[in-house]
């Protein structure tokens, strides 16, 4: 077999396997319908975590019973648009079973096998180009109401103490010196001192892009309309020109089901939808990023203003972008830094490729010979892009890894 692949999608999880396939040899071509960096992308409005501790799936104990609360209280960050939920439920009923404890719990080593070098894998990955500039080491907070807010979430917080995660606690008189400008709201944070983010992520893809083509990559801006599994597999782009390759590598985030057609076995795959707002020429900013705990969103300051996303919001894969989600987004803000000031606010949604149970699939399937699959990544994506592209490039080259990816297999859903 020739040591060619063609990678579809340049978002982080394309980019890194693009890379890496390179480091190892490979001629490699990259194709995506917009540019890397393009806020069509996940991989640009992410709120930029590097997040080493992300060890803790979505789906928890009891989720079904809190699920109908949260959809019913308007300042819950999780939307339905209430005429997908048709569409929504096998993938629900799921998401449900892999909350159940012995799932959990099984999940959580599989996500600390992805997400806890994160930082030394993007470091790896942008080594010797222009995107190292964009990783930043620092720590990563916590923001709760209260002691029995942080409390409530003491197994997790045990959990992630099991897995080596350092963090430290702070409330009262050294919190307010900690975090100047934090509202009366918000009584107690913990901090997690080794943790890493991007400060510009749309940068960071263009970055990485240009050294990917710097030695000699190749990027061409095409939308794929089919995938044809085979020896060779073969692409067709919209213009009619048929491509195919030693391998392909399907890295199309949120549309990579959609792609395959029903081809392969029956994958599990939600456009989960995420919102952020960028605030520019804020009058502050917060030194490092935080998680603000009852509204599941992430402040992050980045290299040109700061970044609040979050909400998970289900609808079909081309709804438009709602107003509720950033109206709430913008409240937040409110409540966590009444006294912020800002020039203007952008405001993005994008779509997280969700699997029921929070793991990616990765991987090479009987049924779909000739291409490897590395997408699904959901919340983590920009942090475990880099360790998938590496798996990619094992899995090309046919050393062990297929066996490392065994918990993210394709059929894993039976
Ligand atoms: C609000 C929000 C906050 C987030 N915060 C974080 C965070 O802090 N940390 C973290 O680790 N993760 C975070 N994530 C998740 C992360 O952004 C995603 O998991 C990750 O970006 C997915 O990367 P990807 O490369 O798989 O997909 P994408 O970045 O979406 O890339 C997929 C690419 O495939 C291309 N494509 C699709 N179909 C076709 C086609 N037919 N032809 C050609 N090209 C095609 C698209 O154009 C796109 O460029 C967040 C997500 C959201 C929405």
């Amino acid at each position: 077999m020739s040591k060619t692949a063609i990678v579809i999608g340049a978002g982080i999880t394309g980019l890194s396997s693009a890379i890496w396939l390179q480091r190892r040899g490979w001629q490699v071509e990259l194709v995506d319908r917009v540019a890397p960096g393009d806020p069509a992308q996940a991989s640009y409005g992410n709120a930029g975590l590097l997040a080493r501790g992300s060890i803790l799936a979505n789906s928890e104990p009891g989720m079904l019973w809190k699920v109908p609360g949260m959809l019913l209280d308007a300042d819950s960050p999780l939307f339905l648009r209430w005429r997908y939920l048709p569409r929504l439920l096998p993938w629900f009923m799921r998401f449900i079973h892999a909350g159940r404890a012995a799932n959990f719990n099984a999940t959580v080593a599989r996500l600390d096998a992805l997400v806890s070098d994160t930082i030394e894998q993007h470091l790896a990955l942008a080594e010797g180009g222009p995107a190292a500039r964009h990783i930043r080491l620092g720590e990563y907070s916590y923001l709760y109401r209260d002691r029995a807010a942080y409390a409530a979430e003491a197994a997790g917080t045990a959990l992630k103490k099991q897995y080596g995660l350092k963090s430290y606690t702070l409330e009262g008189a050294a919190l307010a010196e900690h975090m100047p400008g934090l509202g009366p709201r918000y009584g107690f944070m913990s901090v997690y001192p080794d943790y890493g983010w991007i400060t510009d992520p749309g940068q960071y893809m263009r970055d990485l892009a240009e050294g990917f083509v710097a030695r000699g990559g190749r990027l061409r801006l095409a939308e794929v309309r089919t995938i044809t599994p085979g020896a060779p597999a073969h692409i067709a782009l919209a213009d009619g020109t048929v491509l195919s390759a030693g391998r392909l590598v399907l890295c199309a985030g949120a549309h990579s089901q959609k792609l395959l057609n029903r081809q392969g076995p029956r994958l599990w795959l939600e456009a989960e939808r995420g919102y952020h707002l960028f605030l520019r020429k804020p009058s502050f900013m917060p030194k490092n990023p935080m998680m603000v705990e009852d509204a599941k969103c992430v402040i992050t300051p980045m290299a040109q203003g700061l970044r609040i996303a979050g909400i998970a919001e289900y609808a079909r894969l081309d709804a438009p972008r709602g107003t509720a989600p950033l109206a709430l987004l913008r409240k937040r803000i409110g409540q966590v830094f009444p006294g912020l000031q800002y020039e203007s606010a952008d405001e993005w949604m994008g779509q997280r490729p969700s699997t029921p149970d929070g793991l990616p699939y990765l991987g090479e399937d009987a049924k779909l010979p000739g291409i490897i699959s590395a997408f699904g990544s959901q919340h983590i994506g920009l942090t475990i892009g880099p360790r998938l592209g590496r798996m990619v490039a094992d899995i090309a080259e046919g050393a062990r890894p297929n066996r490392d990816a065994i918990p993210y297999r394709l059929n894993r859903h039976g």
